[in-house]
């Protein structure tokens, strides 16, 4: 792990780089000298040639790992980032909508995010979809619906930090409540999948015969002229009067769904907490109808670790939420790639694959950490080495039993 100085150290040789990029020749050995001092891990064989061509120096500034690789980074282990910020923006009067999928994170078969933004009474028009929906606050405060097969409905009103969870097929809504509506994160159990594709009422019943809605429905043929001519998807409304007037509205208690569909998770406890941060683990064993979706929200005080591990149940997505963070993932056989992170980015972690998530900021690092599974579940590279005859790893590992003693035998999750 990386000391505070090493830190600075690594930040001044970056602002250094970007300076010898300018064209100055003459800072250029001062330059290589510094990042070497930051790669002391694993000291390379080599000075580094410099960069004296065109460079998007934004780029490069944000991304300082993926420009100028620690000595261990080697191969290819396809893409693992990506940005909210770099993805196509659909808007309209209600809000607008952003997509990072399998189409931007090749890899990414297991799951597909959405970060939404709904004005003061914007709808997200009612809809399904073929996949499960799982969502967190980020601002403000929204109304969703949902209706269960059975009939029932779960009416509720979410703030920042609460979750919801939608089971495919199920139809919703979700509306801005609020002096300035909300903004959330939409996660998706399927890598394919695009917000573009979702079964929308306004284009169902575009797509019947008029005779066949007047049958179904019993209303007469002025009344369906009346019925919007494209896709409403998302748009501009009234805020809704209270949730106990919507409550009432539907029929009251015996209507409503006895299955709660939203979790306040910031009201829970944290699930580990220690002097680097802590974790919420939030999967079907606390918020039950969260069936295919399990997740972490992770926060790393400055210089704290998310400690080296793995996932047994398939790929990891992740969502940066705060501060700015350093992850390396490891590909079997030998491929290794370190990049970094800010707010609003996507992270994503390939099946298996062994990674660490350091805070590289001077503020909290916050991060979710989403599994397609019922189960949250990781193995630590210190709980195993330390679950096993010492002489065992002191053989692999070509150090002393004694030595093998120092790593901690906890799983500590957060390393500080
Ligand atoms: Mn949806
Ligand atoms: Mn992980």
């Amino acid at each position: 792990m990386k000391n505070q100085n090493d830190d600075q150290g690594f930040r001044a040789s970056l602002t250094r780089r970007n300076f010898v990029a300018g064209g100055s020749a003459g800072l250029a050995a001062a330059a290589l000298g510094s990042i070497a001092a930051a790669q002391s891990a694993t000291p390379q064989t080599f000075k580094r040639v410099s960069d004296p061509g065109q460079n998007n120096i934004p780029l490069l500034k944000e991304n300082p790992s993926s420009n100028n690789p620690p000595a261990t980074d080697h191969g290819d282990t396809g893409a693992i980032w990506y940005s909210f910020d770099l993805a196509h923006r659909r808007q309209t009067a209600g809000g607008w909508t952003h997509q990072v999928t399998q189409r931007e994170l090749p890899n990414s078969t297991d799951v597909a995010g959405v970060n939404m933004r709904l004005a003061a009474g914007g709808f997200r028009e009612l809809h399904w979809h073929t996949a499960a929906e799982w969502a967190m606050m980020l601002y403000g405060s929204a109304r969703i619906s949902v209706l269960r097969p059975d009939g029932s409905v779960f009416l509720d009103d979410v703030k920042r930090g609460d979750l919801w969870y939608f089971p495919p097929g199920f139809p919703h809504s979700i509306q801005g409540l609020g002096k300035d509506g909300c903004e959330f994160l939409l996660v998706f159990d399927q890598g394919k999948f695009s917000e573009e594709d979702t079964f929308l009422l306004s284009d169902w019943v575009r797509h019947t015969p008029p005779d066949v809605l007047q049958k179904n429905m019993k209303l007469d043929a002025q009344t369906l002229s009346r019925f919007p001519k494209d896709d409403l998807y998302i748009f501009a409304a009234p805020e809704p009067g209270s949730l106990a007037a919507d409550k009432a509205s539907v029929g009251g208690e015996s209507s409503l769904s006895t299955t709660r569909f939203s979790f306040p998770l910031m009201e829970m406890e944290p699930t580990i907490s220690g002097p680097g941060g802590n974790v919420r683990i939030v999967d079907s064993r606390n918020f039950p109808p969260s069936t295919t979706i399990a997740a972490a929200l992770v926060t790393l005080h400055p210089g704290a670790m998310r400690e080296l591990h793995w996932h047994p149940t398939g790929s990891e997505w992740q969502f940066y939420l705060e501060g700015q963070a350093r992850m390396t993932v490891f590909v079997s056989p030998s491929n290794a790639r370190t990049m970094d992170f800010h707010p609003n980015d996507v992270g994503f972690v390939p099946s298996m694959a062994g990674h660490y998530i350091e805070n590289t900021g001077d503020t909290d690092l916050v991060f979710l950490e989403i599994l397609r599974t019922n189960q949250y579940a990781d193995f630590s590279l210190n709980n195993w080495l330390r679950h096993l005859p010492p002489e065992m790893v002191a053989a692999h590992l070509n150090i002393t039993p004694a030595a093998i003693k120092q790593i901690p035998s906890k799983k500590l999750v957060v390393i500080s």
